[in-house]
């Protein structure tokens, strides 16, 4: 079989450059989108704000101690749903197999080349051209054989470029990257890795699949399928949605009650603009806590009826994330998923922007604790 043509595309900065294109008094200027009061939280920073090492998923108490000058955005999650959609309608042109992983990031198989441009590489082009010129704001894309080679790729030429992985560059791609770069092995798994001697891609070919079960488990195969750029996860068009949810790995862990209850706001927030944008009101709502220890816990509550305004979700998001505090232990991830809806989400294609880009089909246990929040990067 010929290899496949897997484009990532990923949007720069994505909220703050919609904020920056937006309000040109913004252009040139750290600007962090989120709540600057005491207990917000920075959910995307611009290339400005990321020179002073802010970064998404921080307390904006710390981004502003790294940049004074920060400039705080409240966030618009209708508009960048808006250029979301005219995004996937440019992607509509090229592929019907679209896979989104948030509001700014997606995957597509471009093996069909439905505009005989013969190279995915000017298919990803004329797609960055496009979405360039329609909404005026960059995005980079990574071209690759696979999911996880693309997604790497994207990142290698970033702001506004484009990078691509041919088979026979990407087993000496793989072979000198760290490990902790690989899409699904969380620190804790890197960690381990290094204590065995597996700094970067080659070593960890180098190792038997027999040694990696014995210490990685059922995971083994996927990181010595990985080790050799191997990857046939398919690109799955998305499909309609039994919950909606949104989650976040903090940089550092989260110990104080109020900055966790502002986290979990932040969290309901994002879920109650997904709510009213697919116009799917669910019954139930679920916190998900994880501690610095990776210890898990979530906490549900079903109402009788489904849950039509915001304030409600967060009062009871709040409120389940109440029955663990306070906590002497930190937090290090927190989430809100909304499920049990009346009747099916109109809009199922428009995904919620998950700060981390998770896929669910990592066999790695901690695949949520990537040390990098991309969603937004
Ligand atoms: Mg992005």
């Amino acid at each position: 079989m010929p290899p496949r043509k897997i484009i990532h595309i990923d949007m720069d900065a994505f909220y703050a450059s919609v904020e920056q294109r937006d309000n040109p008094a913004l252009r040139g200027r750290p600007v962090a989108v989120g709540h600057g009061a005491k207990r917000g939280v920075v959910a995307a920073a611009s290339y400005e704000a990321r020179a002073f090492g802010v970064r998404s998923a921080m307390p904006s108490i710390t981004a502003m101690r790294q940049c004074a000058e920060l400039v705080f955005v409240p966030p618009r999650f209708e508009v960048y749903r808006a250029v979301s959609r005219q995004i996937r309608a440019i992607f509509e042109r090229y592929t019907p197999l679209i896979e989104p992983l948030s509001l700014d990031e997606a995957y597509l198989d471009v093996t069909a080349d439905l505009r005989r441009l013969q190279t995915a590489f000017a298919t990803a082009k004329e797609i960055r051209a496009c979405i360039l010129k329609e909404t005026g704001l960059t995005a980079s894309a990574g071209i690759s054989y696979n999911k996880f080679l693309a997604k790497l790729a994207s990142s290698q030429r970033k702001p506004n470029g484009q990078f691509v992985i041919t088979p026979e560059m990407g087993p000496d791609f793989i072979a000198s990257l760290p490990v902790a770069k690989f899409h699904g092995v969380g620190p804790v798994t890197a960690a381990k890795m290094q204590r065995l001697g597996i700094q970067t891609g080659a070593d960890l070919r180098a190792k038997s699949l027999v040694f990696l079960q014995q210490h990685f488990g059922k995971s083994a195969a996927w990181y010595l399928g990985i080790a050799n750029g191997e990857d046939d996860r398919l690109v799955v068009a998305d499909r309609p949605r039994k919950s909606s949810g949104s989650e976040t790995t903090f940089e550092r862990d989260l110990t104080a009650s109020e900055e966790i209850e502002a986290g979990i706001e932040a969290m309901a927030a994002d879920v109650w603009a997904w709510c009213e944008n697919a116009k799917a009101f669910g019954r139930t709502v679920t916190v998900k806590v994880k501690f610095a220890d990776f210890h898990q816990v979530t906490r549900s509550r079903s109402f009788s009826m489904a849950i039509a305004r915001h304030d409600l979700l967060r009062q009871a998001s709040v409120e389940l994330v109440r029955t663990v505090l306070p906590t002497a232990k930190g937090i290090r991830l927190l989430g809100v998923t909304v499920s049990n809806f009346d009747q099916a989400p109109m809009n199922a294609s428009d995904e919620l922007p998950l700060f981390d880009a998770v896929e669910g089909v990592m066999p790695e246990p901690d695949a949520t604790s990537g040390a990098t929040p991309a969603g937004v990067g």
